[in-house]
């Protein structure tokens, strides 16, 4: 693909003064690793969150390291991942030693599929063999996953769930026990991310909830290299270095004045793409469940087919247009196509179907009209 010559990106950050003023002014303080506004970020994340407090850290992929770190995960223990997400989310597992067994989607989120994490934990159970030693369901493309029946099963069982909620920021449930709670905030722990294509941007970021304190401080030692409080160069465990910067944090505050709107405008975008193509039959819609609120990071449609997607694909790229499929599934991704599969194949059908398509918060209407209309053109 043309990468460099794209008029219109797929999913592009909004930045503007403010952060450039907000890094800048760490800069200037010389304080650009660690410092006051690290703190301010985190608190006014996890008040956002509805949190008494989140660890900021380097990556969304760092949170997830040590998330699974802290649940217990060794070298060779099962994790269980949703077949459909970034491969950050199995990495994260694979840098624990785990094995990983992926899980295929559900039609109605594209999420994880909780009838057969319920179904297979039994099963195992009454058969007594081995359980995984962590779930990881992620919110997929910015859509609240159906977790209170996997989180169930999973406390029955004893199961550690660790919710990736890289894409899900923003979003909430709007029905049942977990009725306007924030996606990543119920596990065991959850985890944010604040790369630069996500809704809301530190240059590379990631934040940590947990619902315990005694966790919430273990995580946090583990982030700093297992560093005593108050020591000097005293570390009484192995830790890594996983802190996020003082100049990231400072862009992040600035990001949080954004992040409403930021939030309204990929939201309308979003919608405004399902109905845009809702007389097309041959247009299927991203997840919009009555029992959540979606973010609308990552606008979708889904396509008849491969080659349909990819004609589209290539009739937007002609005009400068960028626009990319769905995540590929990690069983075909090589390091982990050997992993076993639970479930069938509605992930695979997704992935050959699904196209994201442009939808930066300062995407203007004109240029989400000229999408629209390329790809009604080109079906
Ligand atoms: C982006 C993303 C991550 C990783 O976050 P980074 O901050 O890029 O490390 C993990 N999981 C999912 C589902 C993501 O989309």
């Amino acid at each position: 693909m043309q990468s460099l010559s794209y008029r219109i990106f797929l999913s592009e950050p909004t930045l503007g003064d403010a952060e450039a003023e907000a890094a800048a002014a760490t800069i200037r303080a010389r304080k650009v690793t660690a410092g006051p506004v690290l703190a301010e970020f985190e608190a006014r994340f996890a008040e956002l969150l509805g949190v008494p407090e989140v660890i900021a850290v380097s990556t969304g992929t760092a949170a997830l390291h040590l998330c699974l770190l802290d649940a217990g995960v060794e070298p060779n223990d099962e994790v269980w991942v949703s077949d459909l997400t970034f491969v950050a989310t199995a990495n994260a597992a694979s840098y624990c030693g785990a094995q990983l067994t992926v899980v295929d989607s559900e039609r109605e989120t594209w999420n994880l599929d909780p009838g057969i994490v319920v179904d297979e934990l039994a099963a195992r159970a009454r058969a007594g063999r081995a359980l995984p030693a962590a779930i990881v369901p992620v919110h997929l493309l910015g859509h609240p996953a159906r977790l209170d029946p996997i989180l169930d099963a999973a406390a029955r069982h004893g199961v550690p769930v660790i919710e990736d909620a890289a894409e899900a920021l923003g979003t909430t449930w709007t029905e049942g026990p977990h009725q306007g709670v924030a996606p990543g905030t119920v596990g065991m722990a959850g985890v944010f991310s604040f790369n630069g294509n996500k809704l809301m941007t530190t240059g590379g970021g990631g934040a940590i909830a947990a619902g315990d304190p005694a966790r919430r401080a273990r995580l946090r030692h583990l982030a700093q290299q297992g560093k005593v409080d108050g020591s000097d160069y005293e570390h009484d465990v192995i830790g890594f270095n996983y802190r996020l910067s003082h100049v990231s944090a400072a862009i992040g505050v600035a990001q949080l004045e954004r992040l409403p709107n930021m939030l309204e405008r990929r939201r309308a975008i979003a919608d405004r793409y399902t109905e845009a193509f809702a007389d097309l039959p041959e247009v299927g819609a991203q997840p919009a469940a009555s029992w959540a609120q979606r973010s609308g990071w990552l606008a979708s449609i889904v396509l008849a087919d491969d080659p349909t997607r990819a004609r589209v694909r290539a009739a937007l790229s002609e005009e400068g247009i960028e626009a990319r499929p769905m995540w590929r599934p990690l069983r075909r991704q090589v390091p982990y196509a050997s992993s076993p599969v639970l479930g069938g194949t509605v992930a695979l059908e997704l992935a050959d179907r699904v196209l994201c398509l442009p939808c930066s918060a300062h995407l203007t209407p004109a240029e989400q009209d000229e999408v629209i209309a390329i790809v009604r053109l080109t079906l």
